[in-house]
């Protein structure tokens, strides 16, 4: 069975755009997943107390016959491969792959809780989510992503910077 899904990227150490790019390449090399989307660009300032630089942040729609568990598996294999160094909670890293929806799945298991917990908190996740999926809605509140990101609007910590990865 082929399921959407949808991942947020993002990258705050080396050439971010570079490391983004990467990413969906081997994203589109992998086997079982098949690269629909990318959202445009967003720099965003980093959260929580760590100094750090400005993160790029991004989403991407696949199609995928990848379990929840072997998609993450992917995500992970993809984050050592570009040599991301296991950091502190909210550090500096070259890339970050997130999934944030799997179909209309709700799911919390200890690895895995989709939609991804943070989603409605953060403009960096919906804001390039809404640019490839327009019309979306959170599977389990039913909000729209438009809806949810009017109530951050008053965060404004959040740029386009390239119209694509
Ligand atoms: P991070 O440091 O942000 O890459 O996240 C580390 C851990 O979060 C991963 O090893 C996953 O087990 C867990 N996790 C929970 N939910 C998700 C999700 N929706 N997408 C990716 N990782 C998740």
């Amino acid at each position: 069975m082929q399921v959407l899904s949808y991942l947020s990227l993002g990258s705050n150490l080396g050439n971010r755009r570079e490391n983004l790019k990467k990413a969906c390449e081997l994203l589109k090399q992998s086997a079982g997943v098949k690269f629909l989307k990318s959202s445009a660009v967003y720099e965003t300032r980093p959260i929580g107390r760590v100094e750090q630089r400005e993160f790029l942040n991004a989403a991407v729609k696949l199609k995928t016959v990848l379990s929840p568990l072997e998609l993450l598996t992917l995500c992970k294999q993809i984050e050592k491969l570009m040599k991301r160094k296991k950091t502190v909670k909210w550090g500096p890293r070259i890339i970050d792959l997130d999934i944030v929806l799997f179909g209309n799945l709700n799911l919390k298991s200890k690895q895995l809780t989709i939609p991804h917990k943070e989603m409605e908190k953060r403009q960096f996740v919906l804001k390039p989510l809404s640019d490839i999926y327009g019309r979306g809605k959170h599977p389990v509140s039913g909000r729209t992503f438009k809806s949810m990101l009017k109530k951050l609007a008053g965060e404004s910590n959040i740029r386009k910077v390239w119209t694509k990865i």
